[in-house]
């Protein structure tokens, strides 16, 4: 049985990504590569 985890941020596609800062797993279009967190994340960091 395939166990392919959903992205938890907009729960579409498949998390390719684990979040750095909450470790949710996240998809590509909901994670940002520059500071490997997801979008939801991104908004709580300052640069
Ligand atoms: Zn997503
Ligand atoms: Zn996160």
């Amino acid at each position: 049985m395939e166990r392919l985890e959903k992205c938890q941020i907009c729960g579409l596609k498949i998390a390719v990504n684990s979040c750095k800062k909450c470790g949710k797993g996240v998809c590509e279009n909901c994670f940002h590569k520059a500071y490997n967190v997801c979008l939801a994340c991104l908004k709580t960091v300052n640069r």
